[in-house]
């Protein structure tokens, strides 16, 4: 008899950014973790915050429409539909337009 084995899903993004975040802003961070740790779970949400596709802000400038960063503000495209999936700058990821 074969066994069935249950693979566990990946835990989505957002999970892990939820657990990240109750562990720095948790009443009890100040004492658990120590000021490297809190640096470096911050960064770690940092990243996984950029992994989370956003919409690009669109701005009009004159005939054109631009198409910038949500994180850094940086222009990434210019034209009505986005192409590129995340930014070049910073990395945000960024929802593509069908
Ligand atoms: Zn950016």
């Amino acid at each position: 008899m074969s066994e069935v084995t249950m693979e566990a899903p990946p835990m989505p993004t957002e999970e892990a950014l939820e657990i990240f975040k109750g562990m720095i802003f948790g009443k009890q961070s100040f004492e658990r973790f120590s000021k490297n740790e809190r640096e470096a779970i911050s960064r770690a949400i940092n990243l996984l915050e950029k992994q989370i596709p956003k919409d690009p802000v669109v701005v009009r400038d004159g005939w054109w429409l631009k198409m910038k960063c949500p994180a850094c503000g940086r222009v990434i495209e210019y034209g009505i539909k986005l192409t590129k999936n995340y930014c070049r700058d910073c990395g945000q990821a960024l929802k593509v337009g069908d």
